[in-house]
């Protein structure tokens, strides 16, 4: 069993804290004994590639990939496999983000660092309007892709599918299904039995150092790789 938290924003989302930077949140997986993590910054995938070169370094399996936030402004989390894959989800993200400058004064900064913590790129556009893809689009794109595709913090009264929709579609391929940290699952479960059939991950939706290690998913894995979390999600009923 592997601990994975996949559901962690850096300082590339504005309202992820400026200490969320490559180095310290490698440094605080491994503290925290999490052996695999998912970054997903607001609709940008840029912070992923530093964070990966410094995890694969210390041992720590990264996941790259975005928390996107669908026209129905619903968050969904999307990874994908290898640096060519992640270049065409980001051409994606880029394409059908509106081009609303940030406001860094009231929303924050959204800078991409590297392992010494230089600025390397600020994102110029606001990252988290929502794209102008439908749900069922962005899921068919991520699979197109070879991805996972996780609904993120569904129990959540806003921005999840349940609040803007009100149930999961049903042609929706999802991965797994994410609850927010304070969820009680089997609550949960019961208000929701057609979701019974999906897998339940938690995840820290990390923001700030002081989010990490309480909330994680136990992953059946002996080696970390895209193939084997996938699959490893694909089993129904992990211990959370
Ligand atoms: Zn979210
Ligand atoms: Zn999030």
């Amino acid at each position: 069993m592997i601990k994975a938290d996949l559901h962690v924003h850096t300082v590339l989302s504005p309202c992820g804290d400026i200490e969320m930077t490559p180095a310290f949140i490698i440094a605080k997986a491994k503290e925290f004994g999490l052996g695999i993590i998912g970054i997903t910054d607001h609709n940008s995938t840029l912070q992923c590639a530093e964070i990966k070169r410094i995890g694969d370094k210390e041992g720590v399996f990264v996941l790259c990939g975005a928390e996107i936030t669908t026209k129905e402004e619903v968050h969904v989390l999307a990874f994908v496999d290898g640096q060519e894959n992640l270049e065409k989800l980001q051409v994606y993200l880029t394409d059908h983000l509106p081009k609303i400058p940030n406001n860094v004064g009231f929303f924050g900064y959204q800078l991409v660092v590297n392992e010494k913590e230089e600025i390397i790129k600020e994102e110029e556009y606001l990252l988290i309007s929502a794209i102008d893809q439908s749900i069922e689009q962005i899921e068919r794109f991520v699979h197109s892709l070879g991805g996972i595709f996780i609904p993120a913090h569904i129990d959540k009264r806003q921005n999840s599918v349940l609040s803007q929709l009100g149930f999961l579609p049903p042609g929706l391929k999802a991965d797994a299904l994410e609850l927010t940290k304070n969820a009680d699952t089997d609550t949960f479960m019961l208000q929701n039995s057609y979701l019974k059939k999906y897998n339940i991950i938690k995840s820290s939706d990390a923001h700030f150092p002081g989010d990490f290690g309480e909330v994680y998913t136990k992953l059946n894995i002996d080696t970390p790789s895209f193939n084997a979390i996938k699959e490893a999600l694909a089993i129904n009923k992990l211990p959370i």
